[in-house]
C-alpha cells in the first residue's frame, strides 16, 4: 500500500533508537524527509546515516533534549519552523513509590511528558491547520488504559496529554489535521532489557528468565517490535488516515485484558 506521503516533512523526537527509531524508519521507508532528534549526538548522526543510506531520504540529524526550550527551538529551526508531521516521543519518568514524589518530581514529569509534546504541538500545528494538512502521533503508553503502580509520575503526566488530546485534535481535524496516541505495550527495545535485567537482579534469576516471565503475561506470547510500531505510526500519517482522530491505539499483543 502507498501510503499517499513521499515528500512530506517529518519531526521524530526520541529517534535514534527504541520506538522513535521504529517510527523514523518506517516513515523513511515511505520518501518522507526528516528531521530526528536524540541527546547523544553520536548514536543519532549513526541512525540519521543509516536511514539515509538505506532509504534515500533527506536525514537531518539535531541532538539536544528534547523536553528543554533549548532542544525544542534547535529541532524547530532545523524544520524551518514547519512541518507536516510530528512524532513526539522522550524517555518515561523514573520508577518509584506514590509517597516518594514531591512536587517538583511531578512538575518534571509534566514538563517531560505532557508539556513538550503539548509546546511542539502549539509550534506545529497551525502551519499544518493553514496548508490544510498534518498528522501528530504520540507515543505514550499501556499505562494510560492500565495504570502501572510503580509508574505513578509516568501515568499521570501520560493522563494529562491524552485529555489534551482529545479535545485539540477535534478542534484541529476540520482543517485536514489528526492528533493521535500510540500506546506501547512491551516492546524490544534497550528500556525493556533494561527493565528486565533490573528484574533479573531483583529476583535473582538471569535476564532471559525475567524477559521469559514478562513474555508470559503477554497473550502474543512476545514483544513487540519497533518495526510493527513504526509501521502503526506511518499509517495514522498517512493520506489514508484522515478519518482517525482523537484516538489511543494500543499496541500491546492483547496485554490490557479489556473489552474496550
Ligand atoms: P529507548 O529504547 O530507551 O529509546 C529512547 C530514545 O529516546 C533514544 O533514542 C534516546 O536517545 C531518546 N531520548 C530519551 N530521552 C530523550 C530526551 N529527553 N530528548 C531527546 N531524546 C531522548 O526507549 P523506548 O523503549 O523506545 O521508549 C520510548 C518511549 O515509549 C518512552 O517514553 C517509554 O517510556 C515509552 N514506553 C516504552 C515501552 C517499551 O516497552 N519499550 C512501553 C511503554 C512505554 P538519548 O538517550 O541519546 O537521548
Amino acid at each position: 500500500m502507498d501510503l499517499g506521503i513521499r515528500g512530506k516533512r517529518a519531526l521524530v523526537c526520541a529517534a535514534s533508537r527504541g520506538l522513535g527509531f521504529g517510527c523514523a524508519e518506517a516513515l523513511a521507508a515511505e520518501g518522507v524527509e526528516l528531521v530526528i532528534n536524540a541527546r547523544g549526538k553520536g548514536a543519532l548522526e549513526a541512525a540519521a546515516e543509516d536511514l539515509r543510506t538505506r532509504f534515500a531520504v533527506p536525514v537531518t540529524a539535531v541532538a539536544g533534549d528534547i523536553t528543554t526550550e533549548a532542544g525544542r527551538a534547535a529541532a524547530l529551526e532545523a524544520l524551518g519552523g514547519e512541518a507536516d508531521i510530528l512524532i513526539n516521543n522522550a524517555g518515561g519518568p523514573p520508577p518509584g513509590m506514590w509517597t516518594d514524589w514531591e512536587r517538583e518530581d511531578f512538575i518534571a514529569a509534566l514538563d517531560a511528558n505532557m508539556l513538550a509534546p503539548i509546546a511542539l504541538i502549539r509550534a506545529l500545528v497551525p502551519g499544518m491547520m493553514e496548508r490544510g494538512w498534518g498528522r501528530v502521533v504520540n507515543i505514550t503508553s499501556m499505562a494510560v488504559k492500565a495504570p502501572i503502580p510503580v509508574l505513578g509520575l509516568s501515568n499521570t503526566a501520560r493522563t494529562g496529554l491524552t485529555g489534551f488530546v482529545a479535545g485539540t485534535a477535534r478542534q484541529v481535524a476540520g482543517r485536514g489535521v489528526t492528533i493521535n496516541n500510540l500506546l506501547p505495550g512491551i516492546h524490544a527495545t534497550d528500556r525493556a532489557a533494561a527493565l528486565d535485567a533490573g528484574a533479573a537482579e531483583a529476583e535473582g534469576i538471569t535476564p532471559a528468565e525475567a524477559r521469559a516471565a514478562r513474555e508470559a503475561t503477554i497473550p502474543a506470547g512476545r514483544y513487540g517490535s519497533p518495526g510493527e510500531f513504526g509501521a502503526m505510526c506511518a499509517f495514522l500519517c498517512s493520506d489514508k488516515a484522515g478519518f482517525i482522530v482523537g484516538q489511543n491505539i494500543l499496541l500491546d499483543g492483547g496485554q490490557v485484558n479489556a473489552t474496550l
